[in-house]
């Protein structure tokens, strides 16, 4: 059986970086990479559509969920944005700011060069990196594999989440952390597409608009604004994507559309009464023509129950009241949201509480964990990264600790 210092399970963007902390604290442990794929880094590839969104200008709690928020913002701050601008621009990969949202990607916008350098790095600093190696257990002495035990001195988990699964995260990891007596809270794909009801949308099927979502569930709400998608199957895009995780933990939610996020109710109704007076085209059809995609409109007839095909003289002051305020709220009950395979991460995980601040077990000496594994889910925008990052860079660093004290 071969013997390692440190054992990392799992190739994604928290492993990489543990395994470059440990070895970079502690260059002279034999530090080694368990990855299940034949090639490491696999979901890194398809993050932020290709250009991987690797951070935000504003890391801040706020934008995290899970159950031991204070825990993970002491990780966050350990290893916080500077740190990992500090951390990319050593190894080659300067910054790049885009859009009027915070989000950074590396310079070259290219999610490879992101993968290709911490590979590189695991390389020059040593790290063994066995691919094609699947951990199905934790042992006494350190993991088994199919095919094979290894030894170690500490071991980190790093699988990743149950989100897109064909990149590698099987949820393989929950299973080796309540091996080791670590319970799992809920878990939600998050992220991820809604589905909606589908007949009230199916005008505007492909359709992308500007405009705010605002989901309800009891007395709970979330507003996010951005780039609606309408779909066949319900709702996409970034503001949807932002709010799956809290419709998805609440089984659903009421949505309200506002489909002309930059006027008033009250404007809307005086120029809907404009139209109607001006008697332009004089169908109801045309009433929105200019202001909103004509589909917007067409649905917003359909909706409050009037005929595109009537004069819109024929429309009365409580048929206009009422498409106004369908333009500005929109109902809409989401139902769920799409599966693992279009998730971008995983909600809920191993709680954070059962770990040391260092990312140690509490049920397990010399047991790590770090990344999606872990109960922490931060909004679109750079934030899922940071958390590998931040966790991935603590953890290792600290099994490394841990590694050499045991020797
Ligand atoms: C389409 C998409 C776009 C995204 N875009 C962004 C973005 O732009 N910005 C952002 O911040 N976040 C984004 N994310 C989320 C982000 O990619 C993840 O939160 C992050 O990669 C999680 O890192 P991780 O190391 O925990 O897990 P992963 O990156 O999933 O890595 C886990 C690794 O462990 C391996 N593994 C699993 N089980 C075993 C085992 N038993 N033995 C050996 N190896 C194993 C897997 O093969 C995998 O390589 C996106 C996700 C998706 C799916």
């Amino acid at each position: 059986m071969k013997a390692h210092d440190v054992i990392i399970v799992g190739g994604g963007a928290s492993g990489l970086t543990a395994a470059i902390a440990a070895k970079r604290a502690a260059p002279a442990l034999r530090v080694a990479l368990f990855e299940s794929g034949a090639r490491v880094g696999r979901k890194l590839l398809v993050t932020g559509n290709g250009r991987c969104n690797l951070t935000n200008e504003r890391v801040e709690i706020s934008r995290y969920h899970g159950g031991d928020l204070a825990a993970a913002g002491r990780v966050l701050d350990r290893f916080d944005g500077a740190a990992t601008a500090a951390f990319f621009a050593s190894l080659g990969v300067p910054l790049r700011a885009d859009g009027t949202d915070g989000k950074l990607y590396p310079a070259s916008l290219q999610a490879g060069s992101v993968v290709d350098v911490l590979r590189f790095e695991c390389d020059r600093l040593g790290v063994e990196t066995l691919l094609e190696c699947h951990v199905t257990a934790l042992t006494a002495s350190g993991v088994a594999f199919e095919g094979g035990q290894a030894a170690a001195r500490a071991v980190v988990i790093a699988c990743g989440g149950r989100a897109a699964p064909h990149t590698g995260s099987c949820g393989s990891g929950y299973a080796l952390l309540e091996q080791a007596g670590h319970t799992l809270t809920p878990l939600h794909p998050a992220i991820v597409p809604l589905r909606t009801e589908t007949e009230p949308i199916r005008p505007v099927t492909k359709l992308r608009i500007e405009g705010v979502v605002t989901a309800f569930a009891g007395d709970e709400m979330r507003r996010e604004a951005g780039e609606i998608h309408f779909a066949e199957y319900g709702l996409s895009g970034p503001p949807v994507m932002q709010l799956s995780g809290f419709v998805a933990a609440r089984g659903g939610a009421d949505l309200l559309l506002d489909l002309l996020p930059d006027r008033t109710g009250e404007w809307v109704l005086s120029y809907l009464r404009e139209r109607r007076a001006a008697a332009y085209g004089d169908l109801a059809e045309n009433l929105f023509l200019g202001l909103t995609h004509k589909r917007v409109g067409l649905m917003l007839l359909k909706r409050a129950g009037l005929s595109p095909r009537q004069a819109a003289s024929s429309l009365s002051d409580g048929d206009l009241a009422a498409l106004a305020t369908l333009a500005k709220a929109f109902p809409l009950r989401a139902t769920g949201t799409a599966g693992w395979a279009d998730a971008q991460v995983t909600a809920g995980g191993v709680p954070l509480g059962e770990f040391t601040g260092d990312l140690m077990s509490k049920k397990r000496p010399g047991l790590f964990a770090c990344g999606e594994v872990l109960d922490v889910t931060g909004d679109c925008g750079g934030f899922n990264l940071q958390w590998a990052w931040s966790s991935g860079y603590v953890a290792g660093s600290s099994a490394a600790a841990f590694a050499e004290g045991e020797r």
